[in-house]
């Protein structure tokens, strides 16, 4: 963008200011031309729909237009000009130019001076199959006709080389009673037209917009307006109120939890596909695994998942149908906390490889420990904090699977940095998932060693706040001096935590760090412990509702729980009936009542706890007796006041 800059003014204020204003509106058409894109949504051929540019401003000798190869927050090569067909470019009188693609995503357009127009045809991507190489949803198009498209802007939309800062205008045509949603401003023309503009190619690359009849809630956090709009496959079937019901709590608590919203405006976007045979499959008796992967690659594995933004979420689910809406609101409502806490980072907290970013020729950062590993862990200690879960439900639930599975990470062959900083190679990719298992606990490890090194003064969540003071969208940090600086906010000695688990090899000493915050852990432990209901019962059982709940297919002689066969029960009751509110068990010989569907209709099963001599892998449990110091932390960490 052009800066503004009145020097000396001082002397010949108004002088300046108009000799500022003439240059400056002459420098923006002559240096600054703006992008006008035309898209009509009512014309779509082969599942394709038709861009045309008004470029009439760019001309000059040879124009180079390219798609993006990467774009933010993927970490994965996506090599937009795949899906793009037709290109042709046409001189104001209407002479077709000479083009030629180069590479995957460039096209290049010779004796371009007179240049008018450029017109191209983008397909679906979520129709396309390319294995491991195809587009993930969140990422990609969806052409729908009549009902429902996707338009993930920088699948759309390309740039001139080296016109990465100019202004754009995209004009949409929609269909009758469609309605957009985005984070873009818009500007409705009539019933029929609708446009948007946006700053520059990092604007309008950052802003998906998703077109549809509306289902749409609006509703204000501090000083930011928040639009929540939706479109489900399953006909009939109003989302975006339920999900608004579901995130409010979460959305509102991370607006108590940062200092300041470093946006004033935000737009969830759902997309929910309808997935009800999935449900059916995995409640049927036979072939489940197979039926179930066979569903998943012709419904776009994976699962799903939410691309962040500055100002927006995309978000692709599944609506799993009856029987699942916990789960389904589950899956949606995690990511979207998730993708929400993104605003901290890395979206105004990055380096400078993510600033101005480059599509064709990205560098990767190697603070994905800090992006995406801080983002999921305060995810999770968000609602911990803000009383929407309990420390025992953080602990055990949420962050001992992320510790479980982190532990799969080949630590001794790459270090978090080193698998970040190559993440768009093969050997490095395949453990790019490890951001939100062992990202999350080496986050949460940091917030306890920082916790620990300014004996309470300060947590992660207070770093990044003095962070985000020197830092924002604009102001990238330096990629190299980063962990430095990081650790001259806190204490000298943090440095070692970062060389050795997050920029070396080192396998993490759970249980050193976590008793200092009063929590045991055993990576193996045997002891005397409850015997568990389910799983080390004399019972036979299938899984149903993904895991969800169990249904007890034969009882034998030694069950002590007093299960009949038929018996629905859900999977973690030892999780919720056998542990303390700390996660310890309950003594021996202690009866409970626990929920059981039987013949049809709910009933509560008194069960007395047996213990026997046992093996358990990774135990976590919250001290039930700590030290002054160990309470104070563990205070301090999970936001409780006594
Ligand atoms: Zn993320």
């Amino acid at each position: 963008m052009t800066e503004h800059k009145f020097r000396r003014t001082h002397r010949f204020p108004i002088i300046n200011i108009i000799i500022s204003l003439s240059l400056t509106i002459i420098s923006f058409s002559q240096t600054n031309p703006r992008y006008n894109y035309s898209v009509d949504l009512t014309n779509v051929r082969h599942d394709r729909i038709n861009v045309i540019l008004d470029c009439r401003d760019f001309g000059q000798d040879q124009l180079i237009y390219h798609f993006p190869k990467v774009v933010p927050g993927t970490y994965t090569k996506s090599d937009f000009g795949r899906f793009i067909h037709k290109f042709q470019a046409f001189d104001q009188n209407g002479n077709e130019l000479r083009c030629k693609k180069e590479g995957k995503n460039s096209f290049i357009i010779s004796n371009a001076s007179d240049i008018q127009t450029i017109s191209y045809w983008v397909s679906d991507t979520w129709d396309m199959f390319f294995g491991h190489i195809r587009i993930l949803p969140m990422e990609g198009t969806n052409i729908d006709d009549g009902r429902n498209f996707v338009i993930n802007t920088f699948a759309v939309f390309g740039y001139f080389d080296k016109h990465v800062q100019n202004p754009a205008t995209i004009n949409f045509t929609i269909p009758e009673g469609f309605y957009g949603v985005s984070a873009l401003h818009q500007t409705p023309i009539n019933d029929r037209k609708v446009r948007f503009n946006a700053e520059d190619y990092h604007h309008l690359a950052d802003c998906p917009i998703m077109f549809s009849s509306p289902d749409t809630v609006n509703f204000k956090i501090r000083n930011m307006e928040v639009t929540i709009g939706t479109y489900n496959e399953i006909p009939n079937t109003p989302f975006s109120s339920k999900v608004y019901e579901d995130i409010y709590p979460s959305v509102k608590a991370i607006g108590a939890f940062l200092d300041t919203l470093p946006a004033d405006n935000y737009a969830f976007i759902y997309y929910l596909t309808d997935a009800r045979k999935l449900g059916e499959i995995l409640n049927a008796k036979y072939f489940k695994v197979p039926r179930a992967i066979g569903f998943l690659l012709t419904h776009r594995i994976p699962v799903g998942g939410a691309l962040e933004h500055n100002n927006s979420t995309f978000s692709y689910s599944f609506d799993v149908g009856e029987g699942y809406e916990d789960l389904t609101m589950d899956i949606v409502s995690d990511i979207s906390v998730h993708e929400f806490l993104h605003i901290i980072t890395p979206l105004n907290l990055h380096s400078q490889y993510i600033d101005n970013f480059n599509y064709i020729e990205p560098k990767m950062s190697k603070h994905l420990w800090l992006y995406e590993g801080c983002t999921e862990y305060f995810a999770k200690l968000v609602t911990v904090k803000e009383d929407l879960i309990t420390p025992k439900e953080f602990l055990i639930k949420k962050m001992r699977r992320k510790l479980i599975r982190g532990e799969k990470f080949p630590n001794e062959k790459m270090s978090f940095t080193e698998m970040s900083a190559n993440v768009l190679k093969l050997k490095y990719k395949r453990h790019y998932n490890q951001v939100y298992q062992r990202g999350a606990v080496l986050a949460m490890l940091l917030d306890i060693e920082i916790i620990r090194l300014t004996e309470g003064q300060k947590t992660l969540l207070d770093v990044i706040n003095e962070l985000l003071t020197k830092y924002d969208k604009d102001h990238p940090f330096d990629e190299d001096s980063f962990i430095d600086e990081f650790v001259s906010l806190v204490h000298p000695d943090l440095k070692i935590f970062f060389d050795k688990y997050i920029e070396g090899r080192e396998d993490i000493p759970y249980q050193e760090i976590l008793n200092t915050v009063g929590v045991d852990y055993h990576k193996s432990i045997e002891e005397n412990r409850p015997i568990y209901p389910i799983r080390e019962n004399d019972i036979k059982y299938r899984r149903r509702n993904m895991n969800r709940t169990v249904e007890i297919t034969r009882v034998k002689k030694d069950d002590f729980v007093g299960f009949q066969k038929g018996d629905i029960v859900k999977y973690d009751i030892f999780y919720n009936y056998f542990l303390d509110e700390n996660g310890n068990y309950l003594p021996e010989d202690s009866t409970i009542a626990i929920p059981v569907t039987r013949n049809g209709k709910e009933i509560k099963l008194p069960v007395t706890i047996k213990y026997a001599q046992k093996t358990t892998e990774n135990k976590i449990n919250i001290m039930p007796e700590m030290t002054a110091e160990q309470r104070k932390y563990f205070n301090i960490w999970l936001g409780i006041n006594e």
